[in-house]
């Protein structure tokens, strides 16, 4: 389907939604929700340390936390959905990816709502205070005049490569100093800071492999290298081996399947936006491959968190369509 179609279906999907929530009562399901770096207010999104990412500022994680609590959401961590949910609730879980210091923004809004949250670790990030790539690609490029277009796709391109191969784009580009972080915007957590963060009765630490690495850029070796020593350097900090992972970029495959289960791992989460209906977490399996929502601090904060909620968009209706025509030939 063309972009631009996909684009106007979806503004009526948004639009739809709140209308379709008072008329059909919501199914019950686990939403898992992402968010990355936490920003303090706009003036440091704005600021060029970091790549805005999805400009998500504090104030805008506590009316996400406070919409949900109003719909009657229970909020749970890793351990609740592992023990198995009743499915007679409306389910939440909060999960933050990479391992950025800002990250301990979070803190005092959980405490407020009395929230868990999921925090996924870069491990060699926070052992060598190494400044995420992205970050880098952003703030140098920025200097260097580049458009938002350009570092977009320079983005695309450097997904697609192992972490290897990214530093040594980044360095030839910026030299070798540009990994040092800038300062609280950009910088990982430090071990000692991590440990601590980790001991607070809200927080559950998971797997975000050693390098932020897109899994399927690797071969089998690379994967189970990716996976197994995460595992081993963060148990080392926090204490504890994680029994849940964040695939970076989302991908996966057969291998990193494996290699989770042969980690240890139970809960896989991707960046599918869907909804987890219960059957699906009923089976050990499908644990691996949960979907995940974004949300994005440039937009209307209700009228995403209502699509999400909406089970009814004409977006799959008109895919469905066309997957019949597709399929009669
Ligand atoms: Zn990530």
């Amino acid at each position: 389907m063309k972009t631009t179609l996909r684009k106007t279906i979806r503004q009526i999907d948004v639009m739809i939604a709140p209308l379709v929530l008072s008329a059909v009562k919501e199914l019950n399901a686990l939403n898992t929700y992402l968010f990355h770096a936490l920003f303090k207010d706009k003036n440091e999104l704005s600021a060029g340390i970091a790549d805005p990412q999805q400009q998500v500022t504090v104030d805008i994680f506590r009316q996400f936390i406070a919409y949900h609590k109003e719909k009657d959401y229970t909020f749970v961590s890793p351990a609740d959905v592992l023990q198995g949910l009743a499915p007679d609730r409306k389910y939440i879980m909060i999960t933050f990816d990479d391992g950025y210091y800002n990250n301990l923004r979070a803190i005092p809004v959980l405490e407020e709502f009395n929230v868990p949250a999921l925090f996924f670790i870069s491990a060699n990030h926070v052992l060598h205070n190494k400044a995420f790539w992205w970050d880098v690609a952003y703030r140098e490029g920025k200097k260097a005049g580049m458009t938002d277009e350009a570092l977009l796709a320079e983005k695309k391109y450097l997904i697609t490569l192992t972490d290897d191969a990214v530093d040594a784009y980044i360095i030839a580009k910026y030299g070798p100093e540009c990994f040092k972080p800038v300062g609280d915007t950009d910088r990982p957590f430090t071990p000692a800071e991590l440990k601590k963060f980790a001991q607070h009765p809200l927080v559950h630490i998971g797997n975000h492999t050693c390098d932020h690495a897109v899994l399927i850029n690797y071969d089998a070796e690379g994967i189970k290298e990716q996976i197994g020593k995460a595992q081993d350097i963060i148990a080392d900090i926090v204490g504890y081996r994680p029994v849940t992972i964040a695939y970076p970029c989302g991908e996966f495959n057969d291998t990193v399947l494996q290699v989770c289960k042969q980690e240890g791992i139970k809960l896989g989460i991707t960046v599918e936006h869907a909804k987890n209906f219960s059957p699906r977490l009923y089976e050990p399996d499908n644990l691996l491959t949960l979907n995940r929502f974004t949300i994005w601090g440039n937009e209307d904060l209700k009228s995403q968190c209502d699509f999400f909620r909406s089970d009814y968009h004409v977006l799959d209706k008109v895919k469905g369509v066309l997957q019949k025509f597709k399929a009669k030939g």
